[in-house]
């Protein structure tokens, strides 16, 4: 059964495909920032969420969302090469042929079992050339399982992530899986909030975590790496032009440096979703597997509150990629329900 249709009907929920979907990315330059634990508490806070990790290298959102499977499936990121020697004339052209240096021989017309051309599944990375040119047929380009994607329930309510398995690539591919997937699901319940836990950095995940969202959020600490990352990251949002917010987390172990970041902020035009300060509660919520927003204590939880309502209040952005930067509206962009 079809994944989205067998969650909708274990709920019985109605069907809301007309229901605009928007998406906030969450983001950070580096991992460490607190943005697993904003998404979370997000989450917790917003109530009309789906949730998506979009970190499939290091996935972690589970750890606090505590997902109950509900559906499983392999990920096919991509080809790869596969030699059948009993076609194979040990010619040696697909060696040649190869930039990866993936398949290795011991030379043309060898035909020991030994020496005929074996390829390196790690390095492989399914271009297809080899197939293309082998003038016995011999290669075929085969589906590669690159790891595990999950449809899951949660407290806050669905959720899609995934694994990819280790030294496995096409990252990217998987995250616009999980996107794509999640933002199906609110469809299909009507509800209008993607939340995406993006991976720290400005890589292919990344990218595929934040084209076309409606909203970007930065998550970054008051140091001057903090900065760097963050203006990175900053770039790359403007470049795809993804409105965008940013946090200062642990702001007060540096309050210059937070003022520098947040000037920088305002000068690019990105918005102040505001601050959350060090506490020692975001450690002991996650020992207990649970949001800061529900774990509580000493103001940090406040704090987060606060980010999320001025996420809400920010300008609501057109469908898909929009100006840059985003245009008013008083409407705000997160809604309740
Ligand atoms: S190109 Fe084809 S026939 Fe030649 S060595 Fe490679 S697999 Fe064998
Ligand atoms: S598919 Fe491309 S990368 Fe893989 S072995 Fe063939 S030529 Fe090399």
């Amino acid at each position: 059964m079809n994944p989205l249709v067998q969650i909708r009907s274990e709920h019985n929920t109605p069907d809301h495909r007309t229901q605009p979907v928007k998406e906030l990315a969450v983001l950070s330059g580096k991992g460490g920032t607190g943005k697993t634990s904003l998404v979370a508490s997000f989450a917790a806070l917003a109530a009309n969420s789906v949730l998506a990790d979009g970190d499939v290298d290091a996935a972690d959102l589970h750890l606090l969302a505590a997902p109950r499977i509900v559906r499983r499936e392999p990920f096919i990121g991509g080809n790869q090469a596969v030699i059948d020697p009993s076609l194979c004339t040990g010619c040696g052209l697909c060696e040649d042929l190869c930039r990866f240096e993936a398949i290795y021989t011991n030379g043309p017309g060898d035909l020991s079992w030994a020496a005929l051309p074996h390829i390196d599944p790690l390095a492989c990375e399914g271009c297809g050339v080899c197939a293309w040119f082998c003038p016995a047929a011999a290669i075929q380009m085969e589906p590669m399982v690159n790891g595990e994607w999950f449809i899951s329930e949660t407290r806050f309510g669905p959720m899609v992530h995934a694994r990819l398995g280790a030294a496995q690539e096409n990252s990217g591919k998987l995250v616009s899986l999980v996107r794509t997937t999640a933002k199906q699901i609110a469809m299909e319940r009507g509800l209008d909030l993607v939340l995406i836990d993006g991976s720290p950095g400005v890589g292919c995940p990344v990218i595929a975590s934040v084209t076309g969202a409606g909203m970007a959020l930065i998550a970054t600490e008051p140091t001057p790496s903090g900065l760097h990352d963050m203006e990175r990251v900053a770039e790359l949002t403007a470049h795809f032009h993804v409105p965008t917010a940013l946090c200062v987390n642990k702001w007060d172990l540096n309050p210059s440096m937070s003022d520098l970041i947040e000037s920088w902020a305002l000068e690019r035009g990105m918005s102040l979703a505001g601050r959350v300060r060090y506490s020692r509660a975001a450690s002991r919520a996650q020992i207990e597997g649970k949001t800061i927003v529900e774990y509580a204590g000493d103001g940090l939880a406040e704090d987060i509150r606060r980010v999320w309502e001025a996420l809400r209040l920010l300008p609501a952005p057109t469908e898909g990629n929009v100006p840059w930067p985003p245009r008013e509206n008083p409407a705000g962009w997160v809604s309740d329900h």
